[in-house]
């Protein structure tokens, strides 16, 4: 069942180990497929080095493994809460990787000091709130997403395919596996830029001019940085 996803979905996992996002099993990688309405995931807790495509499990959009052997990723839930709020997203990657947990853990958004950031990112990279007792023991995973969602609120998530969640870390997305992986990457880079920038003494995020010039050179109808 879904063969290609799955293989898409283990590769981007293992992409991560090889762009030092994670270590030991502390990052997962899902796809959606809006036709058949289930989501590919990571199996919970396999290290990267013993696991095969095979190991990736189907759900469906209630979290119920409709295809595999293995436990799906504890995170489940949060992923299938934001596939189902954004609706233009199809893969979803989380990791703990350092800098953006750093900036997650000192519950601050990322600024958008330069261009590197606002070549991919619209604005500052938004940090939720932290949740609450009754949302950690009511349903940590599904109030994860939803705070996210709550973050969300007027904010483009294709604009946006990144978000830190308050004294956790962070969550990146795209239409493909390789592309949520691609902007994980780059949250991580960023967010070591700004850690950095801050330390020089950058106050200032980069002019609107300048974020727009640089954000709309690559998305939307009259991107043109690339070949044609
Ligand atoms: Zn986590």
């Amino acid at each position: 069942m879904l063969n290609d996803l799955k293989h898409r979905v283990y590769e981007a996992n293992l992409e991560l180990v090889k762009r030092n996002l994670v270590i030991y099993t502390w990052g997962n990688v899902s796809a959606v497929s809006r036709d058949e309405k289930l989501i590919v995931i990571k199996p919970s807790g396999v290290t990267y080095e013993s696991m095969t495509p095979f190991d990736m499990v189907v759900v469906d959009f209630n979290g119920n493994v409709v295809d595999g052997n293995l436990k799906p990723s504890s995170d489940t839930l949060t992923h299938i809460e934001l596939y189902k709020a954004f609706k233009q997203i199809g893969a979803i990657v989380h990791t703990h990787s350092t800098y953006a947990v750093a900036w997650a853990q000192a519950c601050r958004p990322i600024p958008a000091y330069g261009t590197t950031h606002a070549d991919h990112f619209y604005g500052d990279i938004p940090c939720t709130r932290i949740l609450t007792q009754q949302e950690v023991e009511s349903g940590y995973e599904k109030e994860t997403g939803k705070v996210i969602v709550e973050t969300f609120k007027g904010i483009d998530p294709v604009h946006m395919p990144g978000v830190l969640v308050g004294s956790h870390g962070p969550f990146a997305w795209g239409e493909t596996p390789s592309k949520a992986v691609y902007n994980a990457v780059v949250l991580e880079e960023v967010a070591r830029m700004a850690l950095i920038s801050e330390q020089l003494g950058a106050k200032s995020p980069v002019p609107g001019y300048i974020l727009d010039k640089h954000f709309s050179r690559k998305h939307g109808k009259d991107a043109y940085y690339g070949q044609k």
